[in-house]
């Protein structure tokens, strides 16, 4: 692993590509608009990125549908594409470094992060969807003696995948590796806060063999570029992760266009319930800490909501400040940090505007403040409120920053209705040694992951998505390949 100093002199020798990826090219956008990109550790502008707008979105999207209709892609046999997938997820690995930087001076996660979640996860993705799509058999109806039902499923077409900033290689492969396993032609649009791994990735997918075309990459705005492709009439699936006020425009955009599928994996407000009886107390703390100040708290699934059992709550909620001790804001460049820096100052603002209101319905017990500000950048240390009520804003909203509210229960009944008391469903955890209360309290969670005894588990093979308003359709697993796919039924009289 790299020191501090030798990934700082890495990131400053590092050349950094800013364009838009159409046809296996780089050009420039239909205006010749660029947007600044800024460092969130030090506010500082490391490059100006091509900004697309509708004219980049038409000629994408041409060329997308005719790379499908040519089958350059679409046609391939899966083993094939499969070959070509795992390439890819090789090269992403050979390019770690280069993609984590990106990663890390795009949108102020550690370093260290970047690589072993980041870009080894993408790559994962990758290579699982390249395993997995030959392996997938479709199904014949149980249908009288003279006729055969067949079941198939074929891909879906042109796929615009649209990403937030908070993992933007990891979730960008998510709809990349079953969108392209599956045979379609994919246009993937990055935050505008973290557009550099994803210009990147175009070149490493085209050098690993997926045809011109086939993947292209257009970094810009919402309205600019996102808006355009929802109300496209000739895409035909909206693959969306980022919030729940967005994914609910997507679906409008597609009612009023050509009713393009829209997968929606969008917000969360996950809780986390401690009881009495968890296993191991030290363990339990420190993965509640890790649960909310885990990527400076930009995470989906973040564990906002702490729901403690009330004879262990002052002993617990001491063992989580302690264990968020460990867990400081610093430079993301460093190998040692675990946090790193808030992705711009507007989120920054906002992070800090929920502080604020927490301080006056809630009680203020560790941090709360915006820290390193001679850096320039944009860091909050690790915040902890307790006594939250239920009506309070922290209890409810999506902060997406390091903001924990601690909530104490009498029962399991209590406990699950607290937990249900929200309008995202993404995922939640259970700490008891008691298998029974475990089962008991997991089902009737409204909730789309469960982890009992532990904070965010999985892998590849478990699907990931939200009930409620955190969204529909599942990334991950052979659930995610179904949604760039529809089903046709061929029937057949003998
Ligand atoms: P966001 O909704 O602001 O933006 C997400 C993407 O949508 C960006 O590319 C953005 O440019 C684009 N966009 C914004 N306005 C648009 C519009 N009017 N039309 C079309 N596209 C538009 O979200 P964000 O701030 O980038 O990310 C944070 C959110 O993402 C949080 O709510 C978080 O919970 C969610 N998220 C969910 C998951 C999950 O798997 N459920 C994972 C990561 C993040």
């Amino acid at each position: 692993m790299n020191t501090s100093q030798q990934w700082h002199a890495k990131a400053a020798k590092l050349s950094i590509e800013t364009r838009v990826f159409i046809d296996g090219k780089y050009v420039d956008a239909a205006s010749g608009e660029t947007f600044a990109c800024v460092n969130p550790a030090s506010g500082e502008i490391i490059a100006q990125v091509a900004s697309c707008g509708q004219a980049d979105v038409d000629k994408a999207v041409n060329i997308a549908r005719e790379c499908f209709e040519s089958g350059v892609w679409s046609h391939k046999s899966p083993v094939a594409r499969k070959q070509v997938l795992i390439r890819f997820a090789e090269l992403i690995l050979q390019n770690s470094e280069e993609l984590a930087l990106l990663e890390t001076l795009d949108m102020g996660k550690p370093i260290g992060e970047s690589l072993a979640v980041d870009v080894a996860g993408a790559a994962r993705c990758i290579n699982w969807c390249g395993e997995v799509v030959d392996k997938i058999y479709d199904e014949v109806a149980p249908t009288s003696r003279d006729t055969i039902g067949l079941i198939t499923r074929e891909a879906i077409g042109v796929v615009a995948a649209i990403v937030p900033w908070n993992f933007p290689l990891l979730m960008a492969s998510w709809k990349l590796g079953p969108a392209l396993a599956t045979g379609n032609s994919i246009i993937l649009k990055p935050s505008e806060k973290s557009p550099l791994s994803a210009i990147r990735l175009a070149a490493i997918a085209l050098e690993a063999g997926i045809p011109a075309g086939v993947f292209q990459v257009l970094p810009g705005f919402g309205p600019e570029v996102g808006t355009p492709l929802a109300l496209h009439m000739d895409i035909d699936c909206i693959a969306f992760t980022g919030s729940t006020g967005v994914g609910k425009k997507l679906l409008e955009y597609s009612g009023q266009s050509n009713m393009k599928r829209v997968f929606a994996e969008c917000g969360g407000k996950s809780p986390n319930i401690v009881f009495a009886d968890c296993p191991d107390m030290d363990t339990a703390a420190k993965a509640a800490a890790g649960a909310i100040f885990y990527n400076q708290g930009e995470v989906c699934t973040a564990g906002s909501r702490l729901l403690v059992e009330a004879s262990i709550k002052d002993e617990f909620v001491e063992k989580v400040i302690a264990a968020s001790k460990f867990m400081q804001p610093a430079d993301p460049l460093d190998p040692d940090s675990f946090m790193g820096a808030i992705v711009d100052e507007g989120q920054m603002d906002r992070v800090l505007g929920f502080i604020d209101d927490g301080k006056c319905n809630a009680k203020l017990i560790h941090g709360g403040n915006r820290v390193r500000q001679e850096s320039g950048g944009y860091y909050i240390e690790p915040t902890i409120f307790d006594e939250v009520d239920e009506e309070c804003r922290i209890f409810h909203e999506e902060i997406f920053g390091p903001v924990l509210s601690v909530i104490t229960f009498e029962t399991m009944e209590e406990a699950i209705r607290l937990a249900n008391n929200s309008e995202y469903g993404l995922a939640a955890a259970v700490w008891t040694r008691d298998i029974s209360k475990a089962h008991k309290t997991a089902k009737a969670l409204r909730s789309g992951s469960v982890w009992i005894n532990t904070w965010d588990g999985g892998d590849m093979t478990m699907p990931f998505g939200g009930f409620k308003q955190s969204g529909n359709g599942r990334d991950k697993s052979i659930h995610a390949l179904e949604k760039y796919t529809e089903l046709k039924s061929t029937w057949i009289v003998l």
